[in-house]
């Protein structure tokens, strides 16, 4: 198979991270060292050649890419400071933008001035929207200020368009990995695509491959990026599974959306009243994953200002944006249950928490494709792909060994 080469691929991977890949002279000590590479899928040498000689395709089409969880060891033990860990990073920055189709990550992982103006913009036509549709300024009711049928139609369509450029991300991303893979994807059986998924599954929720890295070893199990990442994704999930059951029990059974965990109301004639305590315990879960998501980015947010390793050194307009987006949805959402208990709800500070509440939830579904929470995605596939290919071939190895 003939590979177009592009030779400008170094600069234009130079955009979207600080490495000075050029500097590596392919000793083979960061694919030694890192405890995640394997013979059938070796990195990140081999990657860092497919920049050196311009081959993107080469590079984009890699499920290596995406089993890297960048713990810096090969950065910290190459010879001439090629900072490969990075490398890795910024090839992953650049596939998301290679995958999308709008350029929109591209522009947000390589621009500051950029990422100023769309947050902004977007920003600003949610808040605007809203504010058109809000309630009348006689209601009382903090959350009556913005109905909970226009949140939830202008969050379906906000996710279709989500949904539709990260659809077109993985058809791209499959595409390229199949015609890379070529006859090794053929003749395998259900049974081995079930059980890659089943295996993809576990790791991308569990992340346990991420605890072979040697930071977990050197820092105490609650500050680790191991730990950052699973906070920020279960919050995430689980505060996006409790809107929904919220706004189901809405449908279901009439019950207004928004009422505070504390106390259960006990009056049977209380729009709020709940006898069997499920509308609370919704409400409870959401909160523990709103602790979980604002632990998550708080703690991600300290590391990437103090930059106590290589990783946390690197950080991408896009970086920032989406950990300031995280924060501010898990803030804003905490400020909102103590507005519900205060006099008047909190009146006017209560309805801008709510507006900033709504508009950073809105913000961050539709960056998901464009930014590093795009990972969320890319890399489960990656992994399924992955096993996909390897994984009988290793259990077999094993069993013989
Ligand atoms: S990146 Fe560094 S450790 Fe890796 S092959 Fe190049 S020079 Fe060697
Ligand atoms: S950052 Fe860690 S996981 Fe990634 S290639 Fe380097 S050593 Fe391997």
């Amino acid at each position: 198979m003939s590979h177009k080469v592009d030779t400008d691929l170094i600069p234009k991977l130079k955009n979207f991270g600080a490495f000075d890949v050029s500097a590596c002279f392919n000793c083979g000590n960061c694919s030694a060292v890192c405890p995640l590479s394997k013979e059938d899928v070796n990195f990140p040498r081999r990657l860092i050649r497919y920049g050196q000689l311009g081959m993107e395709d080469r590079l984009l089409s890699s499920r290596e890419l995406w089993l890297c969880y960048y713990c810096g060891e090969c950065s910290d033990t190459c010879p001439r400071q090629a900072e490969p860990g990075e490398f890795m990073a910024s090839a992953r920055r650049y596939a998301i933008a290679g995958y999308e189709p709008t350029g929109i990550a591209r522009l947000l992982f390589t621009s500051t001035l950029f990422t100023w103006f769309f947050i902004t913009a977007i920003s600003v036509f949610f808040a605007l929207f809203l504010i058109s549709k809000a309630g009348n300024a006689e209601e009382k009711r903090l959350f009556a200020f913005l109905p909970f049928e226009l949140i939830h139609d202008m969050g379906i369509a906000v996710l279709i368009v989500a949904a539709l450029v990260t659809f077109i991300g993985i058809v791209t991303m499959y595409l390229k990995m199949r015609r890379a893979a070529g006859p090794a994807v053929q003749g395998k059986s259900v049974r081995e695509a079930i059980s890659a998924a089943w295996r993809a599954l576990k790791e991308a929720a569990f992340q346990q491959r991420f605890a072979e890295c040697s930071e977990n070893a050197s820092r105490p199990w609650y500050s680790t990026r191991r730990t950052v990442h699973l906070t920020i994704m279960w919050g995430f999930l689980g505060l996006l599974a409790a809107t929904a059951l919220d706004y189901l029990l809405l449908l279901l059974f009439g019950k207004e959306p928004g009422m505070p965990v504390l106390p259960f109301v006990s009056d049977p004639n209380s729009p709020h009243y709940d006898p069997y305590g499920v509308y609370s315990a919704i409400r409870l879960f959401g909160t523990l994953a709103g602790i979980a998501m604002v632990y998550g980015s708080t703690l991600a947010l300290k590391l990437r200002f103090t930059k106590p390793d290589k990783y946390w050194s690197h950080s991408r307009p896009s970086d920032w944006l989406f950990l300031w987006l995280v924060f501010l949805a898990g803030i804003t959402g905490f400020l909102l249950e103590a507005c519900v208990y205060m006099p008047d709800q909190a009146g006017f500070f209560g309805r801008v928490v709510f507006l900033v509440h709504v508009v950073a939830s809105m913000d961050l579904l539709i960056l998901f494709p464009f930014t590093k929470f795009a990972h969320a995605i890319y890399r489960p596939f990656a992994l399924f792909f992955n096993e996909y290919l390897t994984g009988e071939a290793e259990t077999a190895g094993a069993q013989t060994a």
